[in-house]
């Protein structure tokens, strides 16, 4: 039986890769993709697990290859990316895969494969998306400022997706997303 693939957007600094670590610890059912980047590992992650990690020269064959299903520039950073194989074996052996990207990532799934569904994770309001950059700590102001403007053009991207998911808190969140999957 195939299944329907999910994906999960969001403004920057949402909650969006800690939701989706929440699904992968607690929802083993959930097929997470695995995104290949050409950003360098933070301490504690685990090549393979968290992302593929790779030189900006692998990722550009992948993608002449057409091996990538979407993939965009983050933060005018570095290179990121769905592997199109897994996630469509995942679909083929029935699975339910799940993709965390970006909004320009979904919108390339949403042109090359409609019948997904599309989440979008909302902050609770706009004071709590830019408290939660900065208790981050892990940007400077100026990308702060650079991540903020990014994140009001994101936010005006809602209605194109099937679901608002609002992550007022995280669990509660992730398990609205996994019954929104298991739903048909
Ligand atoms: P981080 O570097 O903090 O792990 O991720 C930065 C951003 O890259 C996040 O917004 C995340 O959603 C996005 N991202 C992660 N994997 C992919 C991917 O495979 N494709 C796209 N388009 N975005 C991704």
């Amino acid at each position: 039986m195939t299944s329907r693939l999910t994906v999960l957007a969001g403004p920057t600094a949402v909650g969006k890769g800690t939701v989706a670590a929440w699904i992968r610890e607690h929802h083993p059912e959930v097929w997470l993709s695995v995104s290949a980047t050409t950003r360098p590992p933070r301490p504690g992650e685990v090549d393979g697990v968290h992302y593929h990690f790779m030189s900006g020269e692998d990722f550009a064959d992948k993608v002449g290859e057409g091996e990538m299903l979407e993939w965009a520039v983050v933060h005018g950073r570095a290179s990121y990316g769905t592997p199109r194989g897994p996630v469509d074996r995942a679909l083929a052996e029935g699975k339910l895969p799940l993709l965390e990207i970006d909004l320009q990532g979904a919108r390339q799934v949403r042109a090359s494969m409609p019948d997904a569904r599309f989440v979008f994770l909302a902050p609770p309001s706009w004071d709590e998306l830019v408290g939660r950059l900065e208790g981050r700590g892990t940007e400077t102001a100026q990308e702060r400022a650079v991540r903020l403007d990014t994140a009001k053009v994101e936010l005006a991207a809602q209605h194109e997706f099937d679901h608002v998911v609002v992550n007022d808190d995280i669990r509660r969140a992730a398990e609205e997303l996994v019954s929104l999957m298991r739903s048909h």
